[in-house]
């Protein structure tokens, strides 16, 4: 579904991305993982059309799509950073993007509360993000991307600001709704035990560069080189 061929990206004279080639599969849940610094977030934000590409190609279900606005690639974004709009409710934020585009005002509520179905948000509804916890804040930023009905939908962090135990209950919900939306989920992390435990295909970035990417257990049994092997056998 994704193909990153070569890709390169440039701040100023630092090259943060230095020729990368990814591969990410129809349906797959997909994790990018690597050290703070990597350059995880720069490489989502280029497959999500926010940050421009210096080099190399961006193949998008068999299309090259460099130069394709970030709202014609049917790709959403959910950031570390809930951004949700404070004087909003709940179904207003999670429906914005549809009223943006003037779809009638009993579509927008029966679409609304079908992704509030799926998130455990219905109770939650006419609240305004103040009055939620962390969790259902993220919640509600999940559901923002997920009610444009992407096919590819991007983490960049999501659960990093959320407590333990929460964390991994909502990597639960996250594979669950993975499988009941069937799109493809590229997931950036800097935890390995989150990428061991969600992943079908792990992708390790260090420094610019992709050090090893394939299914977790490989990666575990046979590490391609010493980064690789220190960076995932070595929980935190
Ligand atoms: P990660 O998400 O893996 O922590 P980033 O993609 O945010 O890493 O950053 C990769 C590198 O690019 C870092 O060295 C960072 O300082 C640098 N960087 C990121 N964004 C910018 C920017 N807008 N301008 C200059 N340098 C940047
Ligand atoms: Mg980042």
């Amino acid at each position: 579904m994704i193909n990153l061929r070569n890709v390169r990206k440039f701040y100023g004279a630092l090259e943060v991305i230095k020729g990368v080639d990814i591969t990410v599969e129809d349906g797959e849940f997909a994790v990018f993982v690597g050290p703070s610094g990597c350059g995880k977030s720069t490489l989502l934000r280029m497959i999500a059309g926010l940050e421009g590409i210096d080099d190399g190609d961006l193949i998008l279900n068999g299309t090259r799509i460099n130069d394709v606005s970030p709202d014609k690639r049917g790709i959403a974004m959910v950031f570390q950073s809930y951004a949700l709009y404070p004087h909003m409710t709940v179904a207003e934020n999670i429906g914005f993007s549809l009223s943006l585009k003037k779809v009638p005002e009993a579509d927008i509520r029966r679409q609304v509360n079908a992704v509030a179905e799926i998130l455990q948000l219905t109770d939650y509804l006419d609240r305004r993000p103040a009055a939620l916890s962390g969790g259902q804040r993220q919640r509600v930023a999940i559901g923002r991307a997920i009610i444009k009905k992407p096919s590819l939908i991007l983490f960049d962090e999501p659960l990093s600001n959320l407590d333990s135990a929460l964390r991994v209950q909502m990597r639960a919900e996250l594979q669950r709704l993975h499988r009941e939306l069937k799109a493809t989920v590229v997931y950036v992390t800097h935890d390995q035990v989150e990428a061991m435990t969600m992943a079908d295909r792990i992708v390790v970035l260090n420094k610019g560069v992709v050090a090893q990417q394939g299914a977790p257990m490989t990666l575990y049994h046979r590490p391609d080189n010493e980064f690789v092997a220190t960076f995932i056998g070595s929980p935190k």
